[in-house]
């Protein structure tokens, strides 16, 4: 089996696993506990929280733990529009593709009158720090805009955006849930105030994450009960995934540097290959993307079955982010970066990691190919843009 699906979600690593398994069986006591049991578990709390500060840049008061990605997104940019409306301030500048923790999150906001600017990705996915500027105005309480894309990867021009937030006094938030472990972070030279990540999406455990949020920014809560976490997220905190999740990204982060130069020469190689199909288009600037996405259409066909068939051959992928497979919608991303709903469906998005091998992209490519080339055998689409009674888009 090839697992090329890395962006719905990661195997957790060794170092992970062991810390977790040990923390359950060992160190069970109340981190609000006084006693030496409870302790113990305060005191994981506390080393996990510096050490993913010290992998962001961010001191350790500034790392709220949460239950994931979504949690931290939607915690961020309600407290956002909170500070703001308190100031009179409801305009918070997004763009179309940001993750559904993030859309949804902004359309409740719209329902209580806040007014919400999408920018304009453009065709490689990439968002125009002029354009963000340029929508700023005197009631702007927030711009969110993610790090990464986590359909196509496209990682945006994210410490030019937060400068200009800076200089307009706009509060910044970026949802780097699929940047955080894969790619270096620092909170201070990206002038970051606000960021959201996930355990499980960098080889921690699921159903933990933390949200950075800059001093002085009084973020607001989701959850309310006892004085966890500051008094800003109640609930007994998962010690054991938080000590994992924080052993996962000390593990990513020591082999950064290595892991994505080797994926990234994977990703190039099967970009090449994959790009050899006719009719075929790599979605996202080539160059501008994490180091394991790779995010491909290819005309005629269903990206479902395309799906289908590549896991009966022992490859594990997806078309469009988990959320939207299942429904009939081709993905919102797809749509954003210019993508006819048509060519939008057949999509498919491999997202590999460094356990990926050489023979791995040949046999992905190999099998790619074919697979594509059967299924366009018996499309009526297929059929009729062969004979001409429709165009080529691509
Ligand atoms: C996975 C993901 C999320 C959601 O994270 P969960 O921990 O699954 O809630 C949010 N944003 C992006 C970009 C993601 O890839």
């Amino acid at each position: 089996m090839i697992y090329a699906d890395n962006a719905a979600t990661t195997k957790m690593s060794q170092v992970a696993y062991n810390t977790m398994t040990n923390l359950m069986k060992e160190i069970w006591g109340n981190p609000s506990s006084l006693y030496t049991k409870g302790q113990e578990s305060r005191e994981v709390l506390e080393k996990a929280r510096e050490e993913i500060a010290g992998v962001i840049g961010a001191n350790a008061r500034e790392i709220l733990f949460t239950s994931g990605g979504s949690e931290s997104d939607n915690q961020a940019i309600l407290s956002a529009a909170r500070i703001g409306a308190r100031k009179g301030k409801k305009h918070i500048i997004s763009d179309a593709f940001e993750h559904h923790a993030v859309l949804h999150t902004l359309n409740r906001l719209k329902e209580e009158g806040f007014e919400v600017t999408l920018l304009d990705v453009h065709e490689n996915g990439l968002i125009k720090p002029k354009e963000v500027k340029d929508a700023i105005r005197e009631d702007t309480c927030l711009v969110t805009i993610m790090y990464a894309n986590n359909e196509i990867g496209t990682i945006q021009p994210i410490k030019e955006i937060g400068e200009i937030c800076k200089d307009k006094h706009v509060i910044f938030h970026t949802d780097a849930v699929q940047a955080v472990g894969h790619i270096d972070i620092d909170v201070e030279r990206d002038n970051i105030d606000l960021l959201s990540a996930s355990g499980h999406k960098f080889n921690g455990p699921k159903g933990v994450g933390f949200l950075y949020a800059r001093k002085g920014i009084n973020l607001s809560n989701l959850i309310e009960g006892g004085a966890q976490e500051k008094g800003k997220r109640a609930g007994t905190e998962n010690v054991p995934a938080i000590g994992a999740m924080a052993a996962a990204l000390c593990k990513k982060k020591e082999k950064l540097e290595e892991s994505s130069s080797y994926v990234s020469k994977m990703r190039d190689k099967l970009i090449e290959g994959l790009s050899k199909i006719p009719h075929s288009v790599l979605n996202g600037d080539a160059t501008q993307r994490l180091p394991g996405n790779v995010n491909f259409c290819f005309e005629g066909i269903e990206g479902e079955s395309l799906l289908l068939l590549l896991d009966d051959r022992g490859i594990l992928a997806s078309s469009g982010s988990a959320c939207t497979s299942g429904s009939l919608d081709p993905s919102h991303v797809l749509l954003a970066i210019g993508r006819v709903h048509d060519v939008a469906h057949g999509s498919l998005r491999l997202t590999i990691d460094e356990e990926i091998t050489e023979d791995d992209i040949d046999y992905i490519v190999k099998n790619v190919t074919e697979v594509v080339e059967y299924l366009r055998g018996f499309s009526p689409v297929w059929t009729d843009l062969v004979s001409g009674k429709r165009e080529f888009v691509l």
